[in-house]
């Protein structure tokens, strides 16, 4: 049988911030969203990056089976739920060779085009980049429900989760932003980590060489008593939150 072909942007074959473990991570190319501080904007467009097989895709990650065994595969992006397909048929044959599958995703899907790959994904990596909806739309140029629906949904069938938070400056740091982000996490029943990201601008230079406008440029990058705050508010609700890596 000829296995799926999809589009991707790059893979990494020894990431340890996605997901549990040591990870092989797959990056896809494309994303509907627009979020201010993406960190790869050279993955948005749905038509650059490279088409591979995921029979190409196995076989790079059979070379590193030896060290991601107790790690496993994330599929990233960009946005992975717009080519389902792909990524459902990476994440089967990955569970094949008895590998953890981890789906990093905005939740910017209908749920029936994201289920086939949920059945296939052991955790997900939810980013929710801001909760009031005005806050979010300024973010990403889409609408939060989409995601919020997906939150709900994962719950609903008791599918782990990490949530992770973006924290930015004078941007998502909004006290109200957060505390309603975080009323809002207490009510899932399926959340086992929260991480907050704190801002950095490490890929402002990709906006520089791709032409594109950066709104951030004077955006400081999040403090660490910042991030303590916010963590603190989240682990004030009983949610598991902790600082993660920037983004
Ligand atoms: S969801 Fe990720 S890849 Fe898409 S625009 Fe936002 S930061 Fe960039």
């Amino acid at each position: 049988m000829t296995s799926q072909t999809g589009r991707i942007h790059s893979i990494e074959t020894f990431g340890t911030v996605d997901g549990p473990g040591i990870r092989f991570i797959v990056f896809t190319q494309g994303c509907p969203l627009r979020c201010l501080y993406c960190h790869n904007p050279d993955c948005r467009n749905a038509h650059d990056g490279k088409e591979v097989t995921v029979d190409y895709l196995i076989d790079e990650i059979k070379k590193c089976k030896s060290f991601i065994r107790k790690g496993g595969v994330t599929v990233s992006g960009g946005e992975p739920l717009m080519q389902p397909e792909f990524t459902r048929e990476i994440f089967q044959r990955c569970h094949q060779m008895g590998l953890h599958t981890a789906l990093d995703t905005s939740g910017y899907c209908a749920i029936a085009n994201a289920k086939p790959v949920l059945a296939e994904t052991d955790l997900v990596l939810l980013d929710i980049k801001s909760y009031i909806p005005e806050l979010y739309y300024k973010v990403t140029s889409v609408s939060i429900e989409p995601t919020l629906e997906m939150a709900r949904y994962l719950s609903e069938i008791g599918k782990p989760v990490w949530i992770r938070f973006v924290l930015v400056p004078h941007l998502t740091d909004n006290i109200d932003n957060i505390n309603q982000l975080a009323d809002f996490i207490a009510t899932l029943k399926n959340v086992e980590r929260l991480e907050v990201l704190p801002f950095h601008k490490m890929g402002e230079y990709k906006w520089e060489q791709l032409g594109l406008p950066y709104s951030l440029k004077d955006t400081p990058p999040a403090p660490p008593e910042l991030v303590q705050q916010t963590v603190n508010i989240f682990c004030d609700r009983g949610i598991n939150a902790l600082g993660a890596v920037g983004i």
